[in-house]
């Protein structure tokens, strides 16, 4: 490699929000925390995968679960 032109390189902890950890490289330089990883995105499950951020998913069943439903 030519001197001094590369950037520094250097082996970072990426923690996923599922839990699973890893180690990669990047330019970063810092600690990852990702939302997805291989361990859980859907296209590696095979499952389908609700996001539930702050309870949004729960919320909606509230207000509008009763639509759709026979009396
Ligand atoms: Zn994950």
């Amino acid at each position: 490699m030519k001197a001094d032109i590369h950037p520094n390189y250097p082996v970072v902890a990426v923690t996923c929000s599922c839990g699973n950890k890893f180690e990669t490289r990047s330019t970063f330089g810092k600690a990852l925390a990702i939302d997805v990883c291989n361990e859980c995105h859907p296209f590696y499950t095979g499952k389908q995968k609700t996001l539930d951020t702050g309870g949004r998913v729960q919320k909606f069943a509230d207000r509008f679960g009763a639509f759709g439903k026979k009396a």
